[in-house]
């Protein structure tokens, strides 16, 4: 099932200190940078202080990565807590009959809003592409005799340090990857 199905967040918006909770439960639409094996599922809370709405929760999925030795497609779980504040603007209707408490839209690569509406799969799909495993290694790991990086001669030992990584696939050397290497 494909739909992009909104979560209405209204009444928490109108009632500050009111918490919605949602069951999560998607395969993600419009999926392009992400093999999802499992639909992300789990639990989504919202809450308006007033000023602020307070989104949290906890998913759980498996997805396809890439191993980042040799390149060949595996299978990971990956699990994720999300905990966003996004800004209200307007007087909750609870405090006067006129009044209509709104969430200010901000600059973001994918809408994840629709009016007070959430799009769960805009904000998932965030959630999940940060929380994706930096280095995921196929059976062979970082020291086995990997027939997949034999054949791309890929043989780099770990590397320590993130900002590294880049410069030590650019280079090609094994040595710009151990610590301190200055
Ligand atoms: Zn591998």
């Amino acid at each position: 099932m494909k739909r992009n199905h909104f979560l209405d967040l209204n009444e928490a918006l109108q009632n500050p200190g009111k918490q919605l909770d949602f069951t999560i439960h998607t395969s993600l639409s419009q999926e392009e940078d992400v093999d999802l094996v499992n639909p992300i599922e789990g639990e989504l809370s919202a809450v308006s202080t007033g000023n602020i709405l307070l989104l949290s929760g906890q998913f759980r999925t498996r997805c396809v990565v890439e191993c980042a030795r040799c390149n060949e497609p595996i299978e990971v779980d990956v699990e994720f807590e999300m905990d966003d504040e996004f800004t209200v603007e307007g007087v909750p209707s609870c405090y006067g009959s006129d009044g209509f408490a709104h969430i200010v839209p901000e600059e973001e690569p994918e809408k994840i809003f629709d009016k007070n509406s959430l799009i769960p799969d805009g904000y998932l799909r965030q959630g999940l592409i940060l929380n994706l495993p930096v280095q995921p290694l196929c059976q062979f790991g970082w020291e086995g005799d990997c027939p997949n990086a034999r054949a791309t001669k890929k043989h780099f030992a770990p590397p320590t340090h993130p900002g590294l990584v880049h410069l030590a696939e650019i280079a090609g050397d094994p040595k710009a990857t151990e610590e301190g290497a200055e």
